[in-house]
C-alpha cells in the first residue's frame, strides 16, 4: 500500500483569504484520512503592492498580512507537536516571485525558520495570472503573447530555484492554468527549451517536484506536472511527490488517488522521500 503524503498542503481560511476552515480542522482531516506525513505550506505574507484582491477586500495591508503569517507559524508549530503521535507535520511556506521577492523571502526565512520552502511562481511580470481567466489574459498581454508569457514564467522560476534552492518546486507548469491549448503551447520550442532547462536544474540540485493534484479539483485534465514534462522528469531521475495543495477540509486528499495512479503509471517510486529540512543558524 502506498503512503498518503502531501509535500504541499494545509492552506486554511485561518491564514489565507482564499481558503476555508481553521488550520486545526485541516490537520485533523489529514489524520482522519490516514496521511503519514504532510507539510503545511501557507502562502508567504505579501507586501502591499502584491496583496491579493481578496486580501484587499478584507481590508488587509502588509502589516496585517505579516501579523497573520506570524500567527500561522505559531499555530502550525503548535499543531506539529500536538498531533505528533498521529501524523508527521513539517511547517513550510510557499513563495511568490514578484518584484522584490528575493529580499522578502529571505527575511521571512530568517525570521520564521521554516522547515522548507515550496518555490512557486504566481505572477509573471508582476501580474498575478492564476486566480481568474481575466487575470491570465492581463498577464498574456503584459508579456506580449502566450508563448512569451510561458517563457517569462520559466525564466522567473529558474531565478527562484537558483536563488533559494527550494526543497520542493510548486506546481511546475501552473502557467498553463487558463490556456485551453496548453499542450500545444508547451511544445513551442522556446517554451519547451526553458521548461526542460528548469527540470535539468531541478535534477542537478536534487529538488522534489510537487505533483500537484489540486489541478484535478480545479477542472484541469491532469495534475501539474503535465505528461510530456513528467516523462522528461522521470528520464532525468527527478523525484516527484504528491501535493494536494488543500485549501480547506473539503479539499484535503482531493485528487490524491488519481495523482498517485498517474505517478505509478509513469514509473515513479512511491516510497516518497521527505523534503530536506533547512538548517537555520540562530
Ligand atoms: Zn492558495
Ligand atoms: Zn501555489
Amino acid at each position: 500500500m502506498v503512503d498518503k503524503v502531501s509535500v504541499h498542503g494545509g492552506h486554511s481560511g485561518e491564514f489565507c483569504s482564499h481558503a476555508k476552515d481553521p488550520l486545526e480542522a485541516v490537520v485533523a482531516e489529514y489524520v482522519r484520512q490516514g496521511f503519514v506525513w504532510i507539510a503545511l505550506t501557507e502562502h508567504m505574507a505579501s507586501s502591499d503592492a502584491f496583496l491579493a484582491v481578496e486580501e484587499l477586500a478584507h481590508g488587509f495591508d502588509e502589516a496585517e498580512a505579516f501579523h497573520r503569517f506570524e500567527h500561522y507559524f505559531e499555530e502550525a508549530r503548535r499543531l506539529q507537536s500536538a498531533y505528533a503521535d498521529d501524523i508527521d507535520i513539517m511547517v513550510a511556506f510557499e513563495t511568490e516571485a514578484y518584484s522584490g521577492y528575493q529580499t522578502e523571502v529571505a527575511a521571512l526565512v530568517e525570521e520564521f525558520h521554516p522547515d522548507y520552502l515550496v518555490g512557486s511562481v504566481h505572477h509573471v511580470n508582476d501580474v498575478p495570472f492564476d486566480a481568474s481567466p481575466g487575470d491570465y489574459l492581463d498577464a498574456v498581454a503584459k508579456a506580449g503573447g502566450m508563448a512569451a508569457m510561458y517563457c517569462d514564467y520559466f525564466d522567473l522560476q529558474l531565478e527562484l530555484i537558483d536563488a533559494f534552492r527550494p526543497a520542493v518546486v510548486g506546481h511546475f507548469d501552473l502557467i498553463r492554468i487558463h490556456d485551453g491549448d496548453y499542450a500545444q503551447t508547451l511544445q513551442d520550442p522556446n517554451v519547451w527549451e526553458r521548461a526542460a532547462r528548469n527540470l535539468e536544474r531541478i535534477a542537478e540540485l536534487d529538488l522534489i517536484l510537487d505533483f500537484n493534484v489540486r489541478a484535478l479539483a480545479k477542472g484541469q485534465p491532469e495534475p501539474y506536472v503535465s505528461e510530456p514534462l513528467l516523462r522528461l522528469a522521470k528520464e532525468l531521475g527527478i523525484v516527484c511527490v504528491p501535493g494536494d495543495d488543500s485549501h480547506g477540509t473539503a479539499t484535503v486528499g482531493a485528487g490524491m488517488a488519481e495523482g498517485i495512479a498517474v505517478l505509478i503509471e509513469a514509473g515513479f517510486d512511491t516510497d516518497w522521500p521527505k523534503p530536506d529540512v533547512m538548517q537555520h543558524s540562530r
